[in-house]
């Protein structure tokens, strides 16, 4: 199978990574300023190699035959994905608001991924700023719409489409690591739910907001706990 083939692609990959540890462990030292570089750049580009083989096995675990929707407490589901994205969430300081989630038929292990990734790249992708995310949620037209917003670096309108495709990428190589898989895993996920997903942008340094969608699937839907546990104020009543 395909996953079975990644699995090999990292075999030569742990050979390579053990010898860049031995030369750069006991010969370092007899390395020139030039060639202690090469060492650095082979050791980058086998990182990032490793990085890209992981992505495609997520990718290809992702299919659409294996999905298994179960109601799923997305509140939950939330906490899990942030509590695994905490070390990068307390050293970039990074500020999460979200509504409370509703209980919704899902895959949650797809889920997981798809909200962990959307949310690593809007820590990854905020430039300066120190990220700001917030998770929005409605019912509207028989769909559950979700939004991520981030106040990152933003994106284009002309490239609004092409990065959730296989390998794309608009932050160059060097500048902010990554394989380009990412999107093109959400996307699929997203389609292995019958939703959609797209990204909003007024373009650079204006911030991104990811959207997507599920069907509400009628009669199968759990009962949803209380809508807004955020407390109104009193003047409200
Ligand atoms: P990767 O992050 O590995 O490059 P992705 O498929 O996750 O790959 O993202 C593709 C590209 O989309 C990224 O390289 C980046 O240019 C852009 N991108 C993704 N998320 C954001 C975001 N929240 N803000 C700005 N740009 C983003």
């Amino acid at each position: 199978s395909s996953l079975m083939c990644s699995h090999d692609l990292k075999e030569p990959l742990r050979t390579i990574k053990s010898y860049i540890g031995l030369l750069d462990g006991k010969y370092k030292n007899q390395l020139d300023e030039a060639g202690q570089e090469c060492l650095h750049f082979i050791q980058d580009g086998a990182n990032r190699m490793t990085e890209m083989i992981e992505d495609i096995q997520a990718l290809s675990s992702m299919g659409g035959h294996s999905i298994s929707k179960r109601p799923t407490d997305m509140e939950k589901l939330m906490e899990e994905v942030l509590r695994s994205l905490q070390a990068k969430i307390t050293s970039t300081n990074a500020i999460i608001t979200r509504e409370s989630l509703p209980m919704i038929a899902v895959d949650a292990r797809q889920f997981r991924h798809l909200l962990q990734n959307l949310i690593e790249n809007a820590i990854k992708y905020a430039g300066d700023k120190t990220p700001q995310l917030h998770l929005a949620w409605e019912k509207k037209d028989g769909q559950w719409v979700f939004r991520l917003s981030d106040n990152g670096i933003g994106i284009p309108p002309a490239f609004q489409e092409t990065i959730f495709e296989m390998f794309h990428r608009l932050h160059g190589i060097g500048e902010i690591s990554g394989s380009g898989i990412g999107l093109s895993i959400c996307k699929k996920i997203i389609e292995n739910h019958q939703g959609r997903i797209w990204v909003e942008s007024e373009g650079v340094d204006q911030g991104s907001t990811f959207v997507f969608t599920l069907p509400i699937v009628n009669g199968h839907q759990p009962s949803l706990p209380p809508l807004h546990q955020v407390d109104l104020p009193a003047a409200s009543k």
